[in-house]
């Protein structure tokens, strides 16, 4: 009974779904009129209400408050996001970076891009050192036997094939470990434990991320075999979290994986009884040498400073066990919605805005800096850099990472602008995201458009991270934010450096 009403439930579910989505696609047609036009015709459904009667806060003279109003009005009414991280999380699913899934979702962007009418459409190929996971098992020999789940962190060594069985040194944090005299582990596995504190902007990840990074550097200087963590993440649920670590040179390279939070949990109530844990670890990750991976490039070319560039983007790749819906297939649908929403418009800019799709972000920010590599010589023409990487949930506030008084004006304006749609100025400093930062460190100026991130480490890095998280009004509010901010600095006359 209980399963045969849940059939019925998943059933109505997924009808409700079709219906809804059909109707995204209708009033999508729509949306190619003006902005008020198409919040009129689709008000009847119910995720597009308040578009309607929607006033934006005038801060420009026209034609740019006009132009700044469609789009914002497009934005809230569209689907343009939702359907492209559709897209891309379907059709291509795990893109690993440097592995086939990747090279399709270059492929994928490259048609994407063209479909919704970008113009010099083009992939940025580089080469990276791949890494692809194996086998992974924890269990628990002794005193309860019992299998945990973990997942092995990105770039880590392999334990012999059949593993390593070894009583567990316990740390309930990094910076325990950190102190702890630099002896006595040998031939110890480590389990570092310790809990990341949720906040909207994510500030606990950075704490919490220590013991991912450097947790095997400062086991093996202490001469322990190998390490598993709490995985680095703010949920409840069996799903670890994977995520980069770095190994340092001068110390012994050792496995370290991951443990989702309530087998973490597990192993430390069993610790803390007292007895010695025997853990056996087994997990053949390898290392795959040199292999492909590449940033895919569109524009909307400027009509006077065609070489001035603003540039928005998110990260192709993903981690494999999930579709990398939130981390980053949202970062691609909300930029390039934002360029298809401007194109639906019919607006022109002055200046060439330029939509990247970063390859290779999740092992090493390696994308971002193959573009700062390949376009050092037209840094300086980067006006404004923004990315959207930390998932798909509302935009809360405005950052800016520029300088002088004429960009901080406009930086300010579009904070203004977007108070219609929920969006404050903020008080911290960016370097625009993570592919950003290469572009940042020489000079070019950046800002961004902060997502509520309170739930998103709930998600990353996990198998856990598909498309039915993401949320389509949410969605249309950040396309509506990133269309806004793209055009606004488009028109602008400033350079946001001085
Ligand atoms: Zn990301």
């Amino acid at each position: 009974m209980r399963s045969f009403s849940k059939t019925i439930f998943a059933s109505t579910l997924l009808s409700t779904f079709l219906l809804v989505f059909a109707g995204c696609k209708a009033s999508n047609t729509e949306s190619s009129g003006s902005g008020h036009a198409a919040a009129e015709q689709s008000s009847d459904a119910p995720h597009t209400s308040g578009a309607k009667t929607l006033a934006v806060t005038k801060v420009f003279e026209n034609p740019l408050q006009n132009q700044v109003e469609t789009l914002i009005h497009n934005g809230l009414a569209g689907r343009q996001a939702y359907e492209i991280t559709e897209s891309l999380t379907t059709e291509i699913g795990p893109r690993q970076a440097g592995s086939p899934a990747e090279a399709r979702a270059r492929d994928w962007a490259v048609d994407k891009f063209t479909e919704i009418g970008l113009e010099n459409v083009r992939i940025e190929p580089f080469t990276i050192e791949g890494w692809k996971r194996g086998i992974e098992t924890a269990t628990i020999l002794s005193p309860y036997p019992q299998s945990l789940l973990v997942t092995a962190l990105g770039g880590s060594v392999a334990t012999p094939d059949d593993g390593y069985v070894a009583p567990i040194a316990y740390f309930p944090s990094f910076e325990d470990l950190a102190a702890s005299p630099e002896t006595g582990l040998d031939g110890m596995i480590v389990f570092i434990s310790g809990r990341m504190e949720k906040a909207p902007d994510g500030a606990g990840y950075g704490p919490a991320n220590r013991k991912r990074r450097s947790g095997a550097t400062e086991a093996a200087k202490r001469g322990a075999l190998a390490v598993v963590i709490r995985s680095v993440g703010t949920d409840s649920h069996r799903f670890p979290h994977t995520g980069q670590m770095r190994y340092s040179e001068e110390v012994k390279k050792i496995p370290i994986g991951a443990l989702s939070a309530p087998d973490a949990d597990q192993l430390e109530r069993i610790l803390i009884r007292g007895q010695e844990v025997v853990l056996k670890l087994v997990m053949t990750p390898k290392d795959l040498g040199p292999l492909p991976s590449g940033n895919v490039i569109g524009e909307i070319v400027g009509s006077e400073r065609p070489d001035e560039i603003i540039l928005i983007g998110g990260h192709l790749d993903s981690w494999d066990a999930g579709t990398g819906a939130v981390d980053d297939g949202a970062g691609i649908g909300i930029t390039a919605g934002a360029a298809q929403l401007i194109i639906e418009a019919g607006l022109k800019p002055k200046r060439t805005i330029r939509v990247v799709a970063f390859g290779s972000e999740e092992n090493g920010l390696l994308g971002g800096y193959a573009y700062v590599d390949r376009h050092l010589e037209t840094l300086d023409k980067h006006m404004l850099a923004s990315e959207s990487d930390f998932g798909a949930e509302r935009i809360y506030e405005v950052r800016s990472g520029v300088k002088g008084a004429s960009g901080e004006k406009v930086i300010a304006d579009i904070a203004n602008v977007l108070s219609s749609i929920g969006v404050e100025m903020g008080t911290k400093a960016t370097n625009g995201g993570p592919d950003i930062g290469p572009m940042f460190s020489k000079g070019v100026p950046a800002m961004r458009l902060q997502q509520d991130g309170t739930d998103y480490f709930d998600l990353h890095h996990t198998a856990d991270d598909t498309f039915d998280k993401i949320n389509p009004d949410a969605m249309a509010q950040n396309q509506a934010g990133f269309a806004a901010m793209a055009w606004i600095a488009s028109q602008s006359e400033s350079n946001f450096r001085d």
